[in-house]
């Protein structure tokens, strides 16, 4: 497959609208199990993955809640892994009004994927999650955000396999993954085609770029610093966040994996308890929505 990075990545064109002098936010979530994450990839195998205590319903309903309580609607990018032993949350989260995404059949980084292995891949977990969801699947967000050089070309399978986005990038270098100089707005990621890609939010601070998505990152740093960023990279790019979370941050109940490494388990546990409080604070502070939502509102984008 012979697809690169075009030299000259167009952007998708803004709607005309009031949401130009308060932009519009859109909040995900990470469908996966606390077991799942590349923090205890070298620590549990994914053999004993079925042995281990599942949470994820537990912890994805109270996310569910919390949206309910503050009238968001979201999108939930789900693992066809977790479709296919949990079938009835895909239900919860359709019923509820949210969007359902896909993360990939079973986390596994996508640029350890052939072409074929993507393909089969991303096949067989959208169909896991609409089975499941009784709704379509238009978004895919890469697990760990692995889409990279050596990848794009997958953004045309993603494409070919009827998908509309993908929110698969970091346009900053960070230690675990990223890719510098991309845009920092909606793209088209293919030419000729109007295929979307969602860069996740980061910031420009005295020469750094800053992720300022949510994630690990909201959950560890103060509250004001991480709204200090996302208003930064409001005012920068002239559109709002794009955050993401995951089911496992918000359940401080879960077992702890002794044998992980330090840096992995402050990385994986600091705060859990209080993120709660912090995304229903965040919610509070402005309008959040699906991501197909905010597409359609802030960007000329029939999906
Ligand atoms: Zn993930």
């Amino acid at each position: 497959m012979s697809t690169s990075v075009p030299a000259d990545l167009q952007t998708v064109p803004r709607s005309t609208g009031d949401w130009n002098s308060s932009p519009l936010n859109a909040f995900s979530v990470d469908v996966e199990e606390w077991f799942q994450v590349g923090a205890f990839e070298n620590t549990l195998e994914r053999n004993d993955w079925p042995s281990l205590e599942s949470r994820v319903e537990l912890q994805t309903h109270k996310i569910l809640k919390i949206l309910e309580t503050c009238g968001v609607s979201a999108t939930f990018f789900c693992l066809g892994w977790v479709a296919e032993r949990h079938p009835d949350l895909l239900g919860s989260i359709a019923e509820a009004g949210h969007e359902v995404g896909c993360h990939g059949m079973d986390h596994r980084r996508i640029f350890t994927l052939s072409p074929e292995e993507f393909a089969k891949d991303i096949a067989q977990s959208k169909k896991l999650l609409e089975d499941a969801s009784g709704v379509t699947v238009k978004g895919y967000r890469a697990p760990s955000f692995s889409m990279n050089t050596d990848t794009w070309s997958y953004y045309r399978l993603l494409e070919e396999a009827g998908f509309s986005y993908s929110s698969s990038v970091v346009p900053a270098k960070t230690d675990h993954y990223g890719m510098k100089g991309l845009p920092r707005v909606p793209f088209y990621p293919l030419l000729g085609s109007k295929f979307i890609e969602v860069p996740m939010t980061v910031a420009h601070v005295c020469g750094a770029v800053l992720p300022a998505s949510g994630g690990g990152y909201f959950r560890l740093l103060p509250q004001f610093l991480s709204r200090f960023l996302m208003s930064k990279a409001k005012k920068q790019t002239g559109m709002g966040t794009i955050f993401y979370m995951h089911p496992w941050e918000i359940d401080p109940g879960q077992p702890f994996v002794r044998d992980a490494p330090l840096k992995s388990r402050l990385r994986h546990y600091t705060n859990q308890s209080h993120m709660a409080d912090k995304i229903s604070t965040l919610l509070e502070s402005g309008q959040f929505l699906r991501m197909d939502q905010l597409l359609a509102n802030q960007f000329a984008a029939g999906l």
